[in-house]
C-alpha cells in the first residue's frame, strides 16, 4: 500500500465509485463480471483530456478501447491489430469509432518536427508524411487552421487504414454489420462531431478511398 496521498486518492475515489454504482444498480458487478458485450470499439488518442467512456456516457462493459499517441492505426503495430481483431472477430462489435481531437500534441509534433529521434519520432512518421503532402495547401490558411485540418485529415487516414485491415475486410466479406466512424472531439466545448460519412462495406470503402485521393 502506498503512503503517497496522490496515489491513495485514487483508491479512495475507486471505493466511492464502487459504492455509487452499487447504490444505483446492486447487481452491476455480478452481471458485468461474467461477460462483456460491447457494441463499440473506440480508437482514440492517449490524451488525458479525451476520456472515451466519460465523453460518450457509457458505463464499463460497453466500450472496447484502444488508445495511443495521435490515434494511429498502423498495420505493422501488432498491439493495435490484435485489439481490432479481438473486437471484430470475438466480441463482434458493430461500430468502430476512430476519434481524433483538436489540439493534439502528437499531430503538432509531427508537423513541427521537434522530435528527430526516439520511438515517438518513428511512431509519427505516417502523420509527418501526411503533413509533407498537404503542407503547401494547408498553410495558406495559417498554422492554427492547418493544425485543425491536419487533425481531421489524420482521422481520415486512420479510418481508411482501419478499413484495410484483414479483420474488417473479412467481416464485410461475411456480410457482417460493421460500421467505421470518423469523429473529432473538441477540447474547448467537450463535443463530439462526426467528420466523415460512415463506411460499412467494401464498396463504401472503395468510394471513400477515391474521394480521399481526389478531394
Ligand atoms: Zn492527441
Amino acid at each position: 500500500m502506498s503512503e503517497d496521498p496522490e496515489i491513495e486518492a485514487l483508491f479512495e475515489n475507486n471505493r466511492r465509485w464502487v459504492a455509487e454504482v452499487i447504490r444505483e444498480d446492486p447487481e452491476f458487478f455480478v452481471r458485468t463480471a461474467s461477460q462483456q458485450a460491447p457494441k463499440y470499439l473506440w480508437i482514440g488518442c492517449s490524451d488525458s483530456r479525451v476520456t472515451p467512456n466519460q465523453i460518450t456516457g457509457l458505463p464499463p462493459g460497453q466500450l472496447f478501447v484502444h488508445r495511443n499517441v495521435a490515434n494511429v492505426i498502423n498495420r505493422t503495430d501488432s498491439n493495435c491489430m490484435s485489439v481490432i481483431e479481438f473486437a471484430v472477430r470475438v466480441l463482434e462489435v458493430r461500430h468502430v469509432i476512430v476519434c481524433g481531437h483538436y489540439g493534439c500534441a502528437g499531430v503538432h509534433a509531427a508537423m513541427t518536427d521537434h522530435l528527430t529521434e526516439g520511438p515517438l519520432a518513428g511512431w509519427l512518421d505516417g502523420i509527418r508524411n501526411l503533413w509533407d503532402h498537404n503542407k503547401a495547401n494547408l498553410l495558406k490558411g495559417g498554422m492554427q487552421m492547418a493544425e485543425a485540418r491536419m487533425v481531421e485529415l489524420n482521422v481520415r487516414k486512420q479510418m481508411l487504414s482501419l478499413c484495410q485491415t484483414t479483420a474488417v475486410e473479412q467481416a464485410w466479406q461475411q456480410r457482417k454489420y460493421l460500421h467505421v466512424h470518423g469523429w473529432i472531439y473538441g477540447l474547448n466545448d467537450g463535443l463530439l462531431r462526426s467528420l466523415y460519412a460512415d463506411i460499412g462495406s467494401i464498396s463504401e470503402r472503395i468510394r471513400a478511398e477515391s474521394e480521399s485521393t481526389n478531394p
